[in-house]
């Protein structure tokens, strides 16, 4: 690992003027000389293998501000700190009652110690598990652009089928993002340029030709809260995780589920693909194929097929396709026969 300064501000415009100092105009989160560090899972994972190389740390942890580390439910949503750990939300009942997803989510994600080391902004910011991205001596365009990508010949069984592009195939690896795009989250952001929300939605970048950035996050932006819309659909709703062994594992392919109905008739349905697209993918058009549709294994395979009509497979991945279908069916099947 390189040298760094450690540095733990104490409040959060100090910490972004410090990152500002350091940032060149356009400077990626991940490519400035500043990097913000939270349960550092992530981001020291990469410092470690010489893909992350950041001179200065900012650890938020020391943060003065209460709410980075507070989930508050009121009667227009739920709030999450920044800071909040992933255990925490996950155990939280509040969040288990009103918003199952988002629950299992963090359940089923990483192992009990990461799950209580590992913030929530960290969480939904970490970066691609691509093993050719993780090691330095393979071509990347992710971590060197313009480099070439070794996954496309490569080893590609755990890339991605969907959003996928001629520079890169690397998979979103992480669960709770999914629940979040599918129940309209907010992120609240503060820089030098003063506070904004941004959809969820346009958090991630697909990766196009510039697979290096990755957010529309500036280096300067520190997340300081996650705010979950109160909806119809949340509290019937669910997520599935497929994986190669039952815990401590990233996603072959996941989904998340919310569905408002009418008896057994679809009055709207939100839906998430994890494990199987280059970003938190919503499947707006397997959403569209069941709206006021009876939910049965007839209905929820149209929309599976809907979900996957786009995917383009590498040479060792195809199997994701039949496999996010079924579980994309599965999930919604069991949505459907919750008891709410
Ligand atoms: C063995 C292993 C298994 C795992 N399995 C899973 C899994 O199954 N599912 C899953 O979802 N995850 C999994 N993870 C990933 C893990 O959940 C993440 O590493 C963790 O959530 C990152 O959170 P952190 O707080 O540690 O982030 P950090 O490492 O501190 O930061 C990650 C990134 O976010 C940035 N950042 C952090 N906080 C902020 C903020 N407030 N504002 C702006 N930028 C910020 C950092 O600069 C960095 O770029 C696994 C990790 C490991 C090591
Ligand atoms: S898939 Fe993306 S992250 Fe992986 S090697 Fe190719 S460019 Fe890099």
């Amino acid at each position: 690992m390189r040298p760094f300064i450690y540095e733990q501000p104490q409040d959060i415009r100090t910490a972004v003027a410090v990152a500002s100092r350091f940032a060149s105009d356009g400077d990626q989160p991940t490519r400035a000389d500043a990097q913000f560090i939270a349960g550092g899972t992530n981001l020291a994972d990469y410092m470690k293998l010489g893909v992350a190389q950041p001179s200065r740390l900012l650890d938020l942890n020391r943060l003065d501000e209460p709410a980075l580390r507070e989930i508050t439910v009121g009667d227009n949503g739920i709030r999450f700190g920044a800071l909040v750990r992933m255990g925490e939300a996950a155990d939280d009942s509040e969040v288990k009652r009103r918003y199952p997803v988002i629950a299992d989510s963090l359940r089923l994600a990483a192992s009990g110690q990461i799950r209580n080391m590992a913030s929530l902004a960290g969480n939904v910011l970490q970066r691609t598990r691509c093993e050719y991205f993780r090691e330095t001596s393979w071509a990347c365009n992710k971590r060197v652009p313009g480099s070439g990508c070794a996954a496309m010949e490569g080893f590609n069984r755990q890339h991605a089928v969907l959003g996928t592009s001629e520079a890169c195939i690397a998979t979103y690896h992480g669960d709770f993002a999914q629940a979040l795009i599918a129940l309209d989250a907010v992120v609240r952001v503060e820089g030098s340029r003063g506070a904004r929300n941004i959809a969820f939605a346009k958090l991630h970048r697909l990766p196009g030709d510039t697979p290096h950035i990755e957010t529309e996050l500036a280096a300067d932006e520190i997340v300081t809260a996650i705010e979950v819309p109160a909806l119809p659909w949340a509290a019937r709703s669910m997520y599935l995780k497929i994986r190669d062994r039952q815990s401590y594992a990233f996603a072959l392919a996941s989904a998340a589920v919310a569905l408002d109905l009418d008896g057994d008739s679809v009055r709207e349905a939100r839906i998430a693909l994890g494990g199987v697209a280059t970003v938190p993918w919503r499947a707006s058009a397997a959403e569209a194929a069941l709206q006021g549709k009876k939910l049965d294994e007839m209905s929820a395979g149209t929309a599976a097929e809907a979900a996957f009509a786009h995917a383009n497979p590498g040479r060792h991945n195809a199997f994701k396709i039949e496999l996010g279908k079924r579980a994309l069916v599965r999930a919604l099947l069991e949505t459907r026969d919750m008891k709410v």
